[in-house]
């Protein structure tokens, strides 16, 4: 049989997984990529490292210009797929029709803008997976003094220490939740964090609603309930969603959360057509329960281009398992890694759960090892392990990916607390922080 014609909109990170899978394979299908932008192959993730001067703008490319043409795939950029026509199997483009056999649609997200009375455009910036939206805002740092973020998740956060290390005479964080990462992080395990970014110069205002935004002249005013901060720039860090209009338009289904509805495959409602990346709705891999969510991270992007990849190859039979929400970053010199769900997102799926905090280190500090605070949240009903945030040193982030795996596969707590770890005195302790954890949760939840 002769190999597919596939095409794909947008080349982002999923795409270049799925291209290179499948040429790995050693699959010949003829490959078309169309994007609307002039660049492709990024580390979309670095993007605030760039701004800090900690990669250079080379230096975030993984694909560089040619590797496309290299594996065979043919890649289009500035050229906007304008309409799916799932009749006929074509994509109508700027430049011409282009016929598919199977379509993947990785369009990615946009900028999600709040409803924030006199945002105008002017000095307002977003950083989304289009790398020449943070150029513009690399020019808008140089020079300036003075900046107001408007929320404290990942990207607002890593922003914002990037501008205190330059020196910015202000940096203001404005968010509206009560506290910062409020997607991963309990008020109580931010409590530390918050600290720790407010002595290193972030005027933090947490549980604070951003009234209006104005211009004058050189300064952007933005209004809180208690007075007016006046700044050079404004960073609109309130997150984005999935870009989904190409997929309505043909006629695809949207699920509850926004992002395109997929079955098991990641295909659409209609078979020829998949869905990868921050553009797909997802099912969560933690409470048994397979709720859509829609995770908006790297390593999903990247294990669903590949998992269409194999069932393009193979025919449809691999299914995606779903997602456990890691998440990860460092700030100001601590980590914070977590999984799983938050208190808040347990009471609004109405889960009862019981959640224990626990101290421990993850090598004796004398060798260098690091502290860590660590909370478990369980099901109060059967006592499966439902969430694990993390907040220490580097070491943090392995542990979680532990965490990730227990979670996902649901592991009772009691296995848990028996499953063996490397142990050498520079490395770790017998008895590790997270197991330490696991059976506090099960003394304390009653099951021990
Ligand atoms: C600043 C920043 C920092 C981040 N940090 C992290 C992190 O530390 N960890 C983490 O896990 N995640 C992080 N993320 C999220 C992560 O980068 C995204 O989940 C991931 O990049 C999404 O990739 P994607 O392939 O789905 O889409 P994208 O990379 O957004 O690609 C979408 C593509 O669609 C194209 N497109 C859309 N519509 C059309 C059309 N009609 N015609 C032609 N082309 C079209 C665009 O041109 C683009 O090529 C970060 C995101 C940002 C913005």
């Amino acid at each position: 049989m002769a190999e597919p014609r596939v095409v794909i909109v947008g080349a982002g990170g999923a795409a270049h997984a799925l291209t290179g899978l499948l040429r790995a394979l050693g699959n010949d299908a003829q490959i078309d990529i169309f994007t609307d932008r002039p660049y492709a192959g990024y580390v979309v993730c670095e993007q605030p490292y760039f701004l800090r001067g900690r990669v250079g703008f080379d230096d975030m490319f993984y694909a560089r210009k040619g590797w496309y043409e290299k594996v065979g795939a043919r890649i289009h950029y500035e050229t906007p797929v304008q309409a799916v026509d799932r009749e006929r199997k074509v994509v109508e483009t700027s430049a011409g029709a282009f016929p598919y056999d199977v379509l993947v649609l990785n369009t990615g997200a946009e900028p999600a803008a709040p409803p924030i009375p006199g945002l105008d455009g002017v000095r307002e910036y977003h950083l989304t997976s289009d790398v020449r939206r943070c150029l513009s805002f690399a020019e808008a740092v140089d020079g300036a003094r003075r900046a107001v973020v408007i929320g404290a998740g990942a990207i607002g956060l890593e922003v914002a220490e990037g501008l205190v290390e330059r020196g910015f005479e202000r940096v203001t964080v404005v968010e509206g939740e009560g506290h910062v990462l409020p997607r991963a992080l309990d008020p109580d395990l931010a409590a530390g964090l918050e600290q720790r970014i407010r002595d290193r110069g972030v005027d933090l205002r947490t549980g604070v609603r951003v009234r209006s935004v104005r211009t004058e002249g050189p300064d952007k005013v933005v209004e809180l309930p208690d007075g007016e901060i006046r700044a050079d720039f404004v960073l609109l860090a309130t997150g984005v969603r999935p870009r989904v209009e190409l997929a309505r338009a043909a006629g695809l289904e949207i699920g509850p959360t926004g992002g395109i509805a997929v079955d098991p495959f990641l295909r659409t409602r209609d078979p020829s057509v998949y869905a990868v990346g921050d553009c797909m709705e997802t099912w969560e891999r933690i409470t048994g329960h397979r709720r859509p969510v829609l995770p908006m991270l790297a390593s999903h992007t990247n294990r669903s281009g590949r998992l269409v990849a194999r069932n393009i190859h193979h025919g449809p039979r691999f299914e995606y398992p779903g997602t456990c929400l890691p998440f990860g970053i460092e700030l100001f010199g601590v980590t914070v890694a977590t999984c799983g769900l938050t208190g808040a997102l347990a009471e609004r799926w109405g889960l009862d759960t019981v959640a224990v905090r626990s101290r421990g280190v993850l090598a004796k500090p004398q060798l260098g090892g690091e502290r860590v605070e660590i909370k478990v949240r369980a099901l109060r009903t059967n006592g499966r392990i439902v969430g694990v945030q993390a907040v220490g040193g580097p070491g943090t982030a392995r542990m979680i990916d532990r965490a990730v795996l227990a979670v996902g596969e649901g592991v009772p707590p009691h296995r848990l607390s028996l499953y063996e770890t490397v142990y050498s005195p520079t490395l770790n302790v017998a008895y590790d922080a997270f197991t330490q954890a696991v059976d506090r949760l099960l003394v304390e939840g009653g099951w021990s």
